[in-house]
């Protein structure tokens, strides 16, 4: 999609941090991190919200969020748990849709936000 931010970034015109990246699926740390760990999960192929979604994204969108507990591991974020059975750590998956959902970027994405509190508020 000419125009759309994050198709230019998976296009690499736009210079990201890249974390991950697959034939159908990158992730990049977001610009203006809310915590300390803050990535961006985005399909390859131009979907606006998950609106445009149908059952023919299912095994794409089965694979992004697979791709959360993956990669909350590798930043240290995952949900562990102590001795006696507490869990620690953790993280917030998010996926804006449309201007009432609080979505500035119209290309389908999944925020990964994680680490040590505090964080800025998510909306
Ligand atoms: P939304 O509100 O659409 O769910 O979130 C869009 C996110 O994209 C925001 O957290 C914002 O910081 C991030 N973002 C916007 N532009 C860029 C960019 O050019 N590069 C990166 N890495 N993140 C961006
Ligand atoms: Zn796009």
């Amino acid at each position: 999609m000419d125009n759309c931010i994050f198709c230019k970034i998976a296009a690499k015109q736009i210079p990201s941090t890249i974390v991950y990246e697959d034939e159908d699926v990158l992730a990049f740390k977001d610009i203006n991190p809310a915590a300390p760990v803050h990535l961006l999960l985005i399909p390859k192929q131009h979907l606006s919200t998950l609106s445009d979604c149908t059952a023919n994204q299912a095994a794409l969108l089965g694979k992004m969020l697979a791709l959360v507990p993956r990669l909350a591991e590798e930043f240290g974020c995952a949900v562990s748990y102590d001795a006696d059975g507490t869990p620690t750590g953790g993280y917030k998956t998010i996926i804006n849709s449309g201007p009432d959902g609080g979505q500035e970027v119209y290309h389908l994405h999944l925020h990964l936000v994680g680490g040590p509190h505090p964080w800025r508020r998510l909306h």
